[in-house]
């Protein structure tokens, strides 16, 4: 059985924080009553944002630390003592991975080992979470995903991805550390980057429908992806760290869709079609595209008891709406 620390308490130790799943992680671990501490770079000028938004920014801890920088995660854990640590840094957006391949690699990819020989070295304890990515089923090799589905990873983000995937494997099996891999499909929220298409979907959906623009620019409307609610998606991280054992899961929805639907179900949601606005542009094709993707989270569903809570019609609701608000707020332009 895991020990808490003197204080009774559950500590929780999150690099990626300031990040989408950061931000509802630390809500839900603050809601179980764990002490929370964050890794921060700091390096946007509102890197707090999202923990401000959720109404967690005074409750959660930040430490400085960057986890290409092993020192800094040394001292973070023993600023910390985490009993849990969830590793969410990453350099996330694929479409930038093909600009910035040693960076996402180094961040996305190696980074897992000082991680990991941060927490070999300090307390072997520390359950140990990696947030996997289903960009490593790229090419995908069976028409659904699992466990068990060999991976072809088609951007430098995927490669980095399958990489620390095996690493975490790999301290597993060599040292004996509680480590776990969440494969999670696409998992979106207000919350969301601009940059991803869901979210670049319900903004263009809310400025058009308030008239302060007259187009969306997308490039490739037929890939497929099995999006899911990020609330949802970091209690499977949770559950899978309150095993006995440590294993890696496939975490999706098991429905997918195409990013014309996904602009369908926006437009529709405030009256409009999106075949009048929407216009492809092929400068925002991918070099190498992941066509489909759609996971199977049966093995979650039967050891950690997790099943996804939010439909995709109710989380692109929730998107627009966000968007829609915000512009009315002036928040966002
Ligand atoms: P985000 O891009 O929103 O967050 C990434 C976080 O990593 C940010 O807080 C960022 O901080 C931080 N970060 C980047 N570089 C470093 C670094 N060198 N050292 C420390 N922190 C760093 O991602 P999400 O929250 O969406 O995703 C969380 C994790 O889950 C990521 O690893 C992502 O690759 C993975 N994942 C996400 C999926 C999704 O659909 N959302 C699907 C599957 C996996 P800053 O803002 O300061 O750069
Ligand atoms: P990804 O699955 O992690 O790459 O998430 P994204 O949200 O970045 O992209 C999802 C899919 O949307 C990919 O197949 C992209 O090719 C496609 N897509 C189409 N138009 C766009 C766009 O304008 N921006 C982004 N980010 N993706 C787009």
């Amino acid at each position: 059985m895991e020990k808490n620390k003197p204080d009774g308490r559950k500590r929780a130790l999150i690099t990626g924080v300031t990040g989408q799943d950061g931000a509802y992680l630390a809500r839900l671990l603050l809601g179980k009553d764990y002490q929370v501490f964050g890794l921060v770079a700091r390096r946007g000028s509102d890197a707090l944002w999202r923990l401000r938004k959720l109404e967690v920014d005074k409750d959660v801890t930040l430490l400085v630390g960057d986890v290409t920088d092993l020192s800094s995660l040394l001292r973070a854990i023993e600023q910390a003592q985490p009993t849990e640590f969830y590793n969410l840094a990453a350099q996330s957006f694929v479409d930038k991975s093909w600009d910035l391949p040693s960076v996402t690699v180094q961040v996305s990819g190696m980074a897992v080992t000082n991680v990991l020989e941060a927490i070999r070295c300090t307390d072997r304890k520390i359950r140990f979470y990696q947030a996997t990515s289903s960009e490593v089923f790229g090419r995908v090799q069976a028409p659904v995903q699992d466990e068990s589905t060999p991976f072809h990873p088609r951007s430098p983000y995927g490669v980095a991805k399958a990489f620390a995937h095996w690493m975490t494997v790999n301290y597993r099996e060599s040292h004996g550390l509680h480590a776990s891999s969440g494969i999670l499909f696409n998992h979106e929220s207000p919350l969301r980057g601009p940059e991803f298409v869901t979210r670049k979907i319900s903004a263009g959906a809310a400025r058009i429908k308030l008239g302060r623009q007259d187009r969306l620019k997308l490039g490739n409307l037929d890939a497929k992806r099995d999006w899911g609610f990020a609330g949802d998606y970091v209690d499977a991280m949770w559950r899978m760290l309150q095993q006995d054992a440590a294993d890696d899961y496939v975490v999706a929805t098991g429905r997918n869709v195409s990013v014309r639907e996904f602009c369908r179900i926006a437009f529709s949601h405030v009256g409009l079609d999106y075949e009048k606005f929407v216009e492809v542009d092929p400068a925002l094709f991918r070099r190498a595209e992941v066509d489909t993707v759609l996971g199977s989270a049966a093995k979650a569903k039967a050891k950690l008891g997790w099943s996804p809570k939010t439909s995709l019609e109710e989380l692109v609701a929730m998107m627009v709406d966000a968007d829609l608000g915000r512009l009315e707020k002036g928040i966002l332009s």
